[in-house]
């Protein structure tokens, strides 16, 4: 039996205690950080990041498990079992591989959660404790039992808590640099409890001296050095992050500018197309009113104006003005320049509305219009003035290419129908259809085989489109030319 007397008396360095502390708050921001990173990449660049962080993050709490050891004196020479060091270093690395994959994952329940922090916690524990196994000095390790215990479940809490925090931490606000760094200050202060509880579990009681192979001494100059690799290390991890988190702004920045100017011109390119039908609009309602007001007048004159009549004519200058007014507004409203905007678009209000609008222009071509709308649609995520763009383009489009068609009628028709993830919407008229020879080619900029086409209306119909998640297609068919696009439910992210 071993004498209480015979335990061996340690005592702490409180400057390397202090640095171990430091180390355990830098590697804590860096893995906070870096677990963004990972979420906010895809692919093999996700997997690149996954691995740089779990190296980085793993040395950042390696090292301070291992400096917290070196700052524990004991009145004995104590060495290292180099391969059981690089074991322990292994386990932090798989940890940490661990804790950054759950951490960036799109959802995190409380199962995932318990199950992640579980293995996190597991792996801190095998590294602190495959550490401890690395030491040689003329004594044999005694644990306290109760100690352990404490350490396993404050290694599991804490990972618990890390994983809770980085998940939160994920998305860039603008108070992320302060709430990571007071997430990473209690990291760091919950790892080195779990160190220092790890470290009371264990006495060190004399006995003969160790086996030495294999072992080597850390002097102050290479425990100061690795201090030094580990901490230029996560500095060089948080510079990248910080640089690839730059460039993704400014990508984004510069897209939205992209997709605003774009939505401008194909709110111009629309307007042109639609100048005919518009000017057709107001003169409409004008020479209405002219005519009422010459009418109204001429009653007038005649010296025995019938009330009524005049009633009558009055009422219908009004209704033609606030017709033509209306037109305007709608011109207005397709000219402003905005952000794009993502609301949930019911697709057959704006069916109707384009049907509406195309009314006039399409009846004076003899252009029957007419429509299939599923009742039971999903509301989709969209910006309503675009989407009513490339409507009017495929329906414009439809209406010149039956134009050419003297022989059957000339009929477009507007389905919407529920499809897996969203919406599907066809345009399909009963014209000479596109050659096939030109496939995709229509959807270049540019591309018309008309004499005075812009070739930019199925362009920009396109790029709406898939800023909007969906995919705008031509579809063989038998009569005609048939377009579609789809509208994914989810399509807010993609834009
Ligand atoms: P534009 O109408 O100015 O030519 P678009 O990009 O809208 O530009 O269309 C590109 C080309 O696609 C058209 O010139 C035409 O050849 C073809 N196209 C588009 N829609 C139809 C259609 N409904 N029927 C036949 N051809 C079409």
């Amino acid at each position: 039996m071993i004498s209480a007397n015979a335990v061996m008396n340690g005592s702490y360095d409180h400057g390397e205690v202090a640095r171990s502390v430091v180390i355990a708050i830098t590697a804590s921001y860096a893995a906070l950080d870096l677990a963004g990173r990972v979420t906010a990449a895809r692919g093999r660049v996700r997997l690149a990041w996954l691995g740089g962080g779990a190296i980085a993050m793993g040395i950042g709490i390696w090292e301070m498990h291992f400096k917290g050891m070196l700052a524990f004196h004991l009145p004995v020479p104590v060495e290292y079992h180099w391969p059981t060091v690089l074991a322990s270093f292994l386990v932090a690395l798989l940890a940490s591989a661990v804790a950054l994959y759950v951490s960036s994952r799109e959802k995190m329940g409380p199962a995932e959660a318990l199950t992640g922090s579980v293995i996190m916690g597991a792996g801190i524990v095998g590294m602190h404790y495959t550490g401890m196994a690395a030491m040689r000095l003329p004594a044999v390790t005694r644990f306290s039992p109760l100690l352990v215990t404490c350490s396993i479940l404050l290694a599991i809490l804490f990972s618990l808590l890390a994983l809770l925090m980085a998940f939160d931490l994920r998305e860039e606000t603008r108070w992320s640099v302060p709430r990571r760094l007071g997430s990473a200050t209690l990291m760091g202060a919950a790892v080195s409890a779990m160190h220092y509880a790890g470290m009371a579990a264990a006495d060190f009681i004399p006995a003969s001296p160790p086996d030495l192979s294999y072992a080597v001494t850390i002097t102050p100059y290479a425990n100061s050095g690795v201090v030094i690799a580990t901490l230029f290390l996560l500095v060089a991890a948080l510079a990248t992050s910080s640089v690839d988190r730059r460039a993704r702004v400014e990508v984004s920045e510069q897209m939205r500018q992209a997709q605003e100017d774009l939505a401008r011109v194909t709110r111009v390119v629309a307007m042109g197309e639609l100048a005919a039908a518009i000017a057709h609009e107001i003169n409409q309602p004008l020479t209405a009113i002219v005519t009422n007001g010459n009418f109204s007048l001429r009653r007038l004159e005649s010296g025995t104006p019938n009330a009524n009549d005049l009633r009558a004519a009055i009422t219908e200058i009004v209704n033609d003005g606030t017709r033509a007014s209306a037109v305007i507004s709608r011109i207005r409203g397709l000219l402003m320049k905005g952000a794009p905007i993502r609301t949930e678009v019911d697709i057959n209000q704006i069916i109707q509305d384009v049907t509406n609008l195309l009314r006039i222009e399409l009846s004076r071509n003899r252009v029957s219009l007419s429509t299939e709308l599923a009742s039971d649609l999903p509301r989709v995520p969209g910006d309503p003035v675009q989407l009513q763009q490339v409507l009017i383009n495929l329906v414009m489009n439809a209406s010149e290419a039956l134009r050419t068609s003297t022989d059957g009628g000339r009929e477009i028709l507007i389905r919407s129908a529920k499809n897996p993830d969203g919406v599907l919407v066809q345009v399909q008229d009963s014209g000479p259809g596109v050659d096939p020879e030109l496939g995709d080619r229509i959807f270049e900029p540019f591309f018309t085989t008309k004499a005075n086409g812009v070739g930019m209306g199925l362009s920009i119909s396109y790029s709406i489109i898939e800023s909007h998640g969906g995919r705008l297609r031509i579809v063989p068919t038998s009569t005609g030319a048939l377009f579609e696009f789809t509208l994914p439910t989810d399509g807010a992210a993609a834009s």
